[in-house]
């Protein structure tokens, strides 16, 4: 056990923490020239195209100094404010972190929230600053910064480049040097973390996981502590390139279990492993389950499709514990299903997933939080969806759910930004300076805010110097108000959101804007209008046009006027017909571009 080292990469994103892990393993000879692909971690077709990590990872690797041999796993970790539960479990897997600044860029709002998670676990820091190549590297500025924010010692940093490999030898020389070899027993009762799964469409459920006490053997009777579920270990092993079987796995190691899970929601992240026979007394610590706290209906573009958007999501539940579907019907929108994601980026990946994997096209509506409405006979009803509201005389008060937020960014964007989070119904905390021209400023505000235009104004009024994350606080009583589109005097109920009531006038304005822009002209009139209850409290009109694509084709060339009325008919299949009313696709999302 004194030759295991656990550690874990934490960086915001882009700052090379991927490119870094491929070196280390090029180092270690983990994998050879002809298995080597950039960001070998991130194996979803998705994550290398969105350059981020969705679900974390962990290798193993054999290095040897001085003639002894070190086994290092390495657990990749999501960089992503959504998916920060997994950060915490992987992290709290690990005795060590590299934490990787971009040289060119500071610390940055996920550095910062990462390293306390990884703080919180007593972890051993080894700071790098990444990306020394480049000309653009600050290195003494950021060597300022990170000296005051952990208060390591200049020469503790180390300075490297995961691009060229400068560093990669110090780094791997740190982690045995630095990082504590892992605690525990290995004759204990068994005790094991799972801190991720995935579902391999061949051999079923895989659980990862890590020893803190006893022996995992293979044939083992084991249980699921939270879940109560029991399971044979059927294999375990290691994590290397591929899945590594091996007959037992003791305290202070890293591996997989395959045995027989069904569906993903029988894995929880954070669970223990134990036996059945020795069973121990502790689950342990820090097990939550993870809440879903965004929630949109998703609609098959093809009415024939439900089935076929059911199976698929169904699916893409066996390995995204954190996806919940039920189904509901719209007037607007026909049969769909009302899915909860953890937040705007997860639901972004489920949408893409299901066009990519499943060639499914779906209408996503108008996305928004939970809220958890008090009756006035005392009940409390989790609402995911505005026409689940109940009655306004049924309601005593409602509850939003609360974020913490941090945002740092340069001094002189300072201004524009608190201003930005006080719009946003944001309380200011506090603000820390962290060198001369940068600073983080907290604030408590709720969730609803961030889930609209939030990331997109906090971009540009701070010219992209501006990173942000934030963690869920609890509940706050708030006054709220259902707002309805209506088009020609027919309410779309896939339109109909909650907002506050200060807000609602503005909101009701601007979405009948953004609305006569994403409508196309038809031959006849369009009211558009915004309505609290029977009060309309926004119009607009958009004027008649009849389009006529052919026109310009002089009736001579048929087959180019077919072709043309077939592009038409194609750009149809995004529309919703709605009483009279074609609506396009993006017309339901309007809420999300409204500047
Ligand atoms: P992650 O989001 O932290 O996993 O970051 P990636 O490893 O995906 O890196 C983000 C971008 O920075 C990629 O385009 C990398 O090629 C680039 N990059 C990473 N490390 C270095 C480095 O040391 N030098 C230079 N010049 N580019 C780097
Ligand atoms: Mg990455």
């Amino acid at each position: 056990m004194k030759n295991f080292r656990n550690f874990c990469i934490i960086a915001h994103i882009d700052h090379g923490k991927s490119t870094l892990a491929d070196r280390l393993l090029q180092a270690t000879h983990t994998l050879n020239e002809r298995e080597f692909q950039n960001q070998v971690l991130d194996n979803m077709d998705l994550e290398r195209e969105k350059g981020i990590t969705i679900k974390s990872h962990a290798i193993q690797m054999e290095y040897v100094q001085d003639n002894e041999t070190y086994i290092l796993n390495l657990i990749d970790t999501p960089g992503h404010v959504d998916f920060s539960y997994e950060v915490s479990r992987a992290i709290a897997a690990c005795e060590g972190a590299l934490l990787i600044v971009d040289a060119t860029q500071g610390i940055q709002a996920q550095t910062i929230s990462n390293l306390y998670l990884a703080l919180e676990h007593n972890l051993e820091i080894i700071p790098v600053i990444n990306k020394i190549d480049m000309e653009a590297a600050m290195v003494e500025e950021v060597t300022d910064q990170i000296v005051e924010l952990i208060g390591c010692k200049p020469e503790d940093i180390i300075p490297a480049s995961a691009k060229t490999g400068i560093g990669v030898p110090e780094i791997l020389e740190a982690i045995v040097s630095r990082v504590p070899a892992p605690a525990g027993d290995p004759a204990a009762p068994l005790q094991a973390l799972i801190f991720d799964s995935v579902f391999n469409s061949f051999r079923g459920i895989i659980a990862y996981f890590k020893v803190t006490n006893g022996t995992l053997r293979q044939g083992d009777k084991v249980k699921f502590f939270n879940t109560g579920r029991e399971y044979v270990a059927d294999e375990i092993g290691v994590l290397k390139m591929k899945m590594v079987p091996r007959q037992e796995i003791k305290a202070g190691d890293v591996g997989y279990i395959i045995s027989g899970i069904k569906t993903s929601s029988e894995v929880k992240v954070g669970d223990t492993i134990t036996q059945v026979a020795n069973s121990c007394s502790k689950a342990i610590a820090g097990f939550e389950d993870v809440k879903p706290m965004v929630f949109a209906g998703l609609y098959p573009v093809d009415s024939d499709d439900y089935e076929d958007l059911r199976s698929s999501l169904e699916k893409l539940q066996l390995n995204d514990a954190s996806l919940t579907f039920e189904p509901e019907s719209s007037l607007a929108l026909g049969f769909g299903f009302r899915a909860g994601f953890l937040g705007l980026l997860h639901m972004e990946i489920i949408q893409e997933r299901l066009y990519r994997e499943f060639d499914m096209d779906v209408i996503t509506t108008v996305p928004n939080v939970s809220y958890k409405v008090h009756t006035t006979k005392g009940d409390v009803v989790e609402v995911h969806n505005p026409s689940g509201l109940p009655a306004p005389t049924l309601i005593d008060f409602i509850e939003e759910p609360t974020i913490h937020a941090q945002v740092i960014t340069k001094t002189e964007y300072l201004g524009a930004i608190m201003k930005l989070c006080i719009d946003k119904r944001g309380i200011l905390r506090n603000q820390v300076f962290l060198s001369t021209d940068r600073v983080e400023v907290n604030f408590d505000m709720p969730l609803s805010e961030i889930v609209f235009d939030f990331y997109d104004k906090l971009k540009s009024i701070s010219r992209g110097y501006a990173s942000f994350d934030y963690y869920l606080n609890g509940y706050q009583q708030a006054t709220l108000v259902k707002l309805d589109i209506l088009l020609n005097g027919e309410p779309v109920d896939a339109l109909s959101c909650l907002i506050h009531r200060d807000n609602a006038y503005d909101f009701g304005r601007k979405m009948c804007e953004k609305l006569k822009e994403l409508i196309p002209r038809q031959q006849f009139d369009i009211a558009i209008q915004a309505a609290i209850g029977a009060k309309v409290i926004a119009r607009e009109t958009i004027k008649a046009l009849r389009k006529d694509v052919t026109a310009k084709c002089y009736g001579g060339d048929i087959s180019r006027k077919r072709k043309l009325l077939e592009k038409q008919k194609k750009g149809k299949k995004r529309m919703r017909q709605v009483g009279n009313v074609e609506v396009p696709q993006q017309a339901f999302l309007a809420v999300l571009k409204m500047g």
